[in-house]
């Protein structure tokens, strides 16, 4: 089988760890015959403890430090990530570089930590309302994957998130022109970066929800969603895995 769909939830600062557990369980109870998606769950750290999943699901955690270990109060290594059998990890999520001042350079430093370790980084790229309206997306696009892929050799396990900052968390959704424009775009940015391996997915994230995820799904150039509001709700997080799957058989 050719590769999968990938549909991923970032739960952000939402349900507590026992809520968490039983999300997945609903989750996995209502949902079964899942063959050509990928599921990741992003819960916040404390959920991520003795939380062993099994394919089509897939565990992730939200943020990480680039370094190993030290005095770096409230911050989480990768290691212990891995200890928690988390697969990815969530990078230049628009709150992040936003609330917690994540610059380009933070972020690089923590996508050269994952690749050297074996987790995988999901790298979200995606531009403001006003670069958008300044004609000026591309160049921040292109401005971002640049600066946060320096120094790295390659892409390989990497997964791409395009989430406009301006259609998420805010019902409003780019349209499938901007999707489309956008993904061909990144993707042509990534051929020119790695001429010979280049083809890791790219999600589409912001606003993805149970009345859209059928038509965006048939973009060309989107290999599935990341989702926020949609993915705390067991029935609208499966209807759109559902979409998805469907989509491909
Ligand atoms: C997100 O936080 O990555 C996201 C896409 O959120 P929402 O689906 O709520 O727009």
């Amino acid at each position: 089988m050719d590769k999968k769909n990938i549909v991923a939830g970032n739960w952000k600062m939402n349900k507590t760890p026992l809520e968490g557990k039983r999300f997945i369980r609903e989750v996995k109870s209502i949902i079964k015959d899942i063959h050509c998606t990928e599921i990741i769950f992003f819960p916040a750290f404390t959920g991520l403890f003795d939380t062993q999943l099994n394919n089509p699901f897939h565990l992730g955690a939200q943020n990480c430090h680039w370094e190993t270990s030290g005095a770096f109060t409230g911050e989480i290594s990768i290691e212990m990530l891995n200890e928690c059998e988390v697969e990815y990890i969530l990078v230049g999520h628009s709150e992040r570089r936003q609330l917690f001042n994540e610059t380009d350079a933070v972020i690089n430093k923590k996508i050269r930590s994952i690749q050297s370790s074996k987790l995988k980084p999901i790298l979200c790229v995606g531009e403001t309302i006003d670069d958008r309206k300044s004609g000026l997306t591309k160049d921040f696009l292109k401005g971002q994957l640049v600066k946060n892929l320096e120094g790295i050799d390659s892409i390989e396990n990497f997964i791409i998130a395009y989430e406009p900052i301006w259609a998420i968390g805010t019902g409003e959704t780019a349209n499938k022109e901007q999707i489309y424009n956008a993904h061909s775009y990144i993707k042509s940015i990534l051929k020119k970066l790695y001429p010979n391996k280049n083809n890791c997915p790219i999600l589409y994230g912001g606003s993805v929800n149970t009345k859209n995820a059928k038509d965006l799904i048939q973009i060309s150039g989107v290999d599935g969603f990341l989702i926020g509001g949609a993915s705390l709700d067991k029935d609208s997080f499966t209807s759109i895995v559902r979409d998805v799957e469907n989509f491909r058989r």
